[in-house]
C-alpha cells in the first residue's frame, strides 16, 4: 500500500504548489491592474520575441521616453528593464493581453515619469508643500535676521515656539518655483506676525503629480522567489 499512499502525497503536493502558483499569479495580476491605472502614460505589454519558452518573461512598455531616479533613461518602444546602456537590444513581440511578470518592468512602471514632465517632489518635498497649501508656513523677524518657520508645528530649537525652522527647504523650493512669500505681513496661526509663504500655480501642479510609487496596499510580492526543488 506504501506505493499508493506516496502517490496521494505526490498528487496533493503538486496540487498545493498549482495553488500556490495561481494565488501568486492572481496578486501579480491585481498589482499590475493598480499601476497600469494609476500611471500617467500608457503601457504595452510583451516579450522577447527571440523566445523560445511557452511561457516567456512577459515585460513592459511605454510609447514615450520615460524616467525612473535621477536620470535612468527608459526610450519610448523598449523593456523598462533595458537601460540606454544596454547594447542587446531586446526585440519585443506585438503586444499580449496579460499583466507583466518581469519584476524590473513592473517596478520600472510604478515610478517611471514622462522624460518630458516635469519632475515630482519628493516624499518630504509634497510635506512641506502641502504645509505652505494649509497656509502654516511664514517668514518671521528674528533677532538674527529673517527666517521660515512653519508655525504648525513647535520644535525645541531656538524660537522653537515661532513652528519648525524650514528655512532651508523653502528656499529649495522657492528657487524650483514652486513657492512664493506674501509682499506684506499678516498675522501668523500662532499670532506672530510675518509673510506667509503660497504655492504658485507651478507648486499646484507639482503637488497635484502622483505620487510614486503608485500603488497602494499591495506592494510587489517579494523579488522572484527563484523556485528551488525541495532537498529530499
Ligand atoms: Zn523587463
Amino acid at each position: 500500500m506504501l506505493q499508493i499512499d506516496q502517490r496521494e502525497a505526490l498528487a496533493r503536493y503538486e496540487e498545493e504548489r498549482a495553488e500556490e502558483r495561481r494565488r501568486r499569479q492572481e496578486r501579480e495580476r491585481e498589482l499590475w491592474e493598480r499601476i497600469t491605472a494609476a500611471a500617467p502614460f500608457a503601457l504595452t505589454v510583451r516579450t522577447d520575441a527571440r523566445s523560445v519558452l511557452d511561457d516567456p518573461l512577459r515585460h513592459a512598455a511605454a510609447a514615450i521616453d520615460l524616467l525612473t531616479g535621477g536620470r535612468r533613461q527608459h526610450p519610448a518602444g523598449r523593456a523598462l528593464c533595458e537601460g540606454i546602456t544596454h547594447t542587446h537590444l531586446m526585440p519585443l513581440s506585438e503586444p499580449v493581453d496579460a499583466h507583466a511578470t518581469c519584476h524590473r518592468c513592473v517596478h520600472a512602471a510604478a515610478v517611471a515619469r514622462p522624460a518630458d514632465g516635469p519632475e515630482p517632489p519628493t516624499k518630504k518635498e509634497r510635506r512641506e508643500l502641502e504645509r505652505v497649501e494649509a497656509g502654516a508656513v511664514f517668514t518671521v523677524e528674528h533677532t538674527e535676521g529673517p527666517e521660515i518657520r512653519d508655525t504648525s508645528e513647535q520644535s525645541r530649537s531656538p524660537g522653537g515656539d515661532q513652528g519648525r525652522k524650514v528655512t532651508a527647504v523653502m528656499n529649495r523650493l522657492h528657487a524650483r518655483g514652486w513657492v512664493t512669500p506674501d509682499a506684506e505681513a499678516t498675522d501668523s496661526l500662532r499670532g506672530g506676525h510675518g509673510r506667509r509663504w503660497n504655492l504658485t500655480s507651478l507648486g499646484a501642479a507639482a503637488l497635484a503629480l502622483p505620487a510614486v510609487p503608485r500603488w497602494v496596499e499591495a506592494t510587489p510580492s517579494a523579488p522572484p522567489q527563484r523556485e528551488v526543488p525541495t532537498p529530499r
